[in-house]
């Protein structure tokens, strides 16, 4: 299939940029490189340097590259910011994503997979997180991606949209050959950052809170490998033949990790001293989100290859033992 990745130089989606290529499928990616990098995505891809909010840009490409089907990663993700600054979220998840959508209804592509996120359940009532419970987010991060489930749903009913949506826990890791990987500015996520604090190029790392109930007083998180979270993307593709679709999936490996564990996967993987001391809670942090996938499992035939911690820091440190310094464009 044609597949437009909205967002394709940036983490995550440069990581299915490759997957949907190594499946025989042909990527092309819209990307205004505000977070993307031009080097994530390789030379013989077409590129568009675009905005999803513009009408123009993105119907001419969904004509000229004849789309099937539209991949969208391109959305804020600072969960602080997105308190600070709502509307920079709301107008980039919210309202250029309807004018990406609105640009596909009016140019007769009807086949959509959305990122969305496990932070559109807010606290949740129990754990593992199954697909039915109730979504109260408590951030408008969160906020923009359940806001955008609900037209998705709409749009399904309305217009016949077929959509699969994929609440991913934490994306983690880096391509097998270390030529791809996760380079965010300002980093805020636990596996660079202390992976950079043993290799000194950061300061120690501070451990966000050591008072939480859970078995080591350290937050529990779910890190999932981004091409496994790639490869469920590709496998519902089948499943969207059928107009007015709307799947729903969480990913993650269900291994709840504390900070501590991803600490200590990092020294054991590079052998160094992860530098640490404990500090305040990060506002907004839940104690402990983990998932169950046995929906994605089952419907999808959904493989996890990365099930635990340790093989998927050891991506990560081999792109970081490649490129110290991120990307370079
Ligand atoms: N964390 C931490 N120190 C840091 C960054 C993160 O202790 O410098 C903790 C954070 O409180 C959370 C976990 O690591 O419990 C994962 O945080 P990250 O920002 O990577 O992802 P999130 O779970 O917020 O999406």
């Amino acid at each position: 299939m044609n597949v437009l990745v909205v967002g394709g130089a940036g983490y995550i989606g440069s990581h299915c940029v490759r997957q949907l290529q190594a499946a025989g499928h042909r990527p092309v990616v819209l990307d205004n490189l505000v977070f993307g990098h031009r080097a994530a995505v390789a030379p013989d891809i077409p590129f568009y340097d675009g905005d999803l909010g513009d009408p123009d840009t993105v119907g001419q490409i969904l004509i000229e590259e004849k789309i099937d089907l539209v991949m969208h990663f391109a959305a804020f993700a600072y969960v602080g910011e997105s308190v600070t600054d709502p509307l920079k979220y709301y107008f980039n998840n919210v309202v250029a994503t309807l004018r990406l959508l609105e640009t596909m209804l009016s140019e007769g592509v009807t086949k959509f997979v959305f990122s969305s996120t496990c932070a559109t359940f807010g606290i949740p009532e129990r754990m593992p997180i199954t697909e039915d419970l109730p979504q109260a987010p408590i951030n408008p991060y969160g906020q923009t991606k359940l806001d955008i489930e609900n037209a998705l749903k709409a749009l399904a009913h309305a217009h016949g949209l077929s959509f699969a949506a994929f609440r991913y826990f934490n994306a983690a890791g880096a391509a097998e050959d270390a030529t791809i990987g996760e380079a965010h500015d300002p980093e805020s996520h636990l596996i660079p950052l202390a992976i950079d604090a043993a290799t000194g190029r950061r300061p120690p790392l501070k451990v966000f809170g050591q008072d939480y109930p859970t078995p080591d007083g350290t937050c529990l998180r779910d890190y999932v490998h981004v091409d496994d979270l790639s490869r469920a993307h590709i496998a519902v593709f089948d499943k969207l033949d059928e107009p007015g679709t709307g799947l729903f999936y969480n990913l993650g490996t269900g291994t709840p990790t504390s900070v501590l564990e991803v600490i200590e996967a990092v020294e054991k993987v590079s052998g160094l001293k992860v530098p640490y001391e404990m500090a305040e809670r990060r506002a907004g942090d839940p104690p402990a989100l983990y998932a169950d996938s046995a929906k994605a499992k089952s419907e999808l035939g959904w493989e996890i290859k990365y099930q635990t911690i340790e093989p998927i820091v050891a991506t990560a440190w081999a792109w970081h033992q490649a490129h110290p310094e991120g990307f370079q464009e």
